[in-house]
């Protein structure tokens, strides 16, 4: 038990659930431990369901699923490529757009067939100048499984890659639970249903900021009363279910 006047939930998001069995370009530690914590307590959710899937995750190797290769190589003027080498769709249209017509063309039979099963795109920026002086990130962690972007395409797909939903919070991280915060991807609503780009950031930075101060503030005011163990006794048995955050095709993984 840890005494607090204030408590703040700044878990990330939950892409290791691997919604749909989906590859995730999330740490291992984004498995949405702050929501059911947070469920448990009685704080409202929002969109728990809602995952932004990034169009170009490495599908292959399987060692590096889910990866990322950033939609900076796109604008660089990277290409997406079917399985006849056609291109497809504009490249340069939003996140869910492109992730969009990435699985159709693999669901019309267009796509990549994987060795381990599956359907991917190729990824092909053999023409995009200076590839490993730009982009080093991706350059190093392909090379790393022999991979040379700059002459070989890639097979892409999309890869679960940041949860929309989340705690409801006010814009001070307040949830309705006395005491109790959120801030981050943990925390959910800004984006509705489908965020668009890499704001993340930008919205991790000014609610973490904003629900620090405010908790600060806050765990001045008050007493916080004796420690005892009363809400033990209070717990009631089995205790309220988890949170429902995929829906019957989620698959664990
Ligand atoms: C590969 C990648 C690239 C990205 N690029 C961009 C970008 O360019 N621009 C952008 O705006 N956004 C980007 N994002 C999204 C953005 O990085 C995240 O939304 C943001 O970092 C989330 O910050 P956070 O502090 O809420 O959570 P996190 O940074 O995920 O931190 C949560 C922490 O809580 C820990 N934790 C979880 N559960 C527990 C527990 N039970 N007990 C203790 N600790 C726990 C986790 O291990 C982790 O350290 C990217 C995300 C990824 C995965």
């Amino acid at each position: 038990m840890i005494a607090a006047r204030q408590t703040v939930i700044a878990t990330g998001g939950a892409g290791r659930l691997h919604l749909g069995g989906a590859p995730t370009s999330n740490h291992f530690g984004a498995t949405g431990d702050g929501l059911v914590v947070a469920y448990r307590a009685g704080a409202p959710l929002v969109h728990p369901e809602s995952f932004q899937y990034h169009p170009t995750g490495i599908a292959h190797p399987p060692a590096l699923a889910g990866a990322l290769i950033t939609e900076g190589i796109r604008s660089a003027g990277g290409r997406l490529r079917n399985g006849a080498g056609d291109r497809f769709v504009d490249e340069l249209l939003p996140r869910d757009v492109v992730a969009a017509a990435v699985w159709a063309e693999v669901a019309a039979g267009r796509g990549v067939d994987l060795p381990d099963g599956g359907g991917a795109v190729w990824l092909d920026c053999r023409h995009v100048a200076r590839l490993a002086e730009r982009f080093p990130s991706v350059h190093a962690k392909l090379a790393l499984v022999g991979v040379d972007l700059a002459t070989t395409p890639v097979p892409t797909a999309p890869t679960l890659h940041y949860q929309n939903g989340g705690i409801v919070t006010g814009v001070d991280g307040a949830t309705p639970i006395p005491g109790l915060r959120a801030c981050g991807e943990v925390a959910g609503g800004a984006h509705g249903t489908n965020r668009l780009m890499g704001n993340a950031l930008l919205e991790v930075v000014a609610t973490g900021r904003a629900t620090g101060a405010a908790a600060a503030r806050a765990a001045r005011e008050g007493d916080l009363g004796p420690t005892t163990l009363d809400h033990l006794a209070a717990w009631p048995g089995d205790g309220p279910p988890s949170p429902r955050l995929l829906p019957d095709d989620g698959a664990a993984a």
